[in-house]
């Protein structure tokens, strides 16, 4: 049922951290909606010639995204992340990662999360609540597929850096 759905879905592990982040940067990236598309539907006539120079921050390292690292000797996948934060998000991704290579191989795979800033790691088992939260969110990300309308958010930290903040009106 989990890779039905994420074959049918097309998720791969950033839907699973934007689904823990906040769903409606989910909802929009599931209906592939950026900043630029939205605006130019939206706002009056100038908005699209003041949208070619806006940069969508969110679709950056949305494409071809892929773990950092694959050993596939050991069968640890490893991701890097800058800072220690967002904790569930990065792990949910990881061990994305680490399930659809389970899922390929036949073998057990862990994640391995690098934490860059403090040089530190923590290593992800795909044990019963990780697999739940893994079923949980792809669940949670389907029904934002099949749903037309756009989620309620609230101001939070991300929003700073997310290219939705303007549409949000938390800028
Ligand atoms: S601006 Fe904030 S609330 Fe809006 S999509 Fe981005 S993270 Fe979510």
């Amino acid at each position: 049922m989990f890779s039905e759905r994420v074959e049918r879905l097309n998720l791969h592990g950033l839907h699973f951290q934007h689904v823990v982040l906040c769903k409606r940067r989910a909802w929009m990236y599931l209906h592939r909606i950026n900043f630029a598309q939205w605006y130019s539907r939206v706002a009056l006539g100038t908005a699209r010639h003041l949208t070619s120079y806006q940069r969508d921050r969110s679709a950056i390292g949305l494409f071809g995204l892929a773990p950092d690292r694959i050993d596939w000797q050991h069968y640890i996948v490893h991701e890097n992340k800058g800072s220690g934060g967002a904790v569930q998000a990065a792990n949910l991704q990881s061990a994305f990662y680490a399930l659809m290579l389970s899922i390929a191989t036949g073998k057990n795979w862990t994640a391995m999360v690098h934490i860059l800033s403090t040089r530190s790691q923590r290593t992800l088992e795909l044990d019963h609540a990780m697999l739940a939260s893994l079923l949980k969110a792809s669940e949670e990300l389907e029904q934002l597929a099949r749903s037309k309308t756009v989620p309620t958010a609230s101001r939070k930290k991300l929003c700073g850096a997310c290219s939705l903040a303007l549409f949000c009106g938390f800028v």
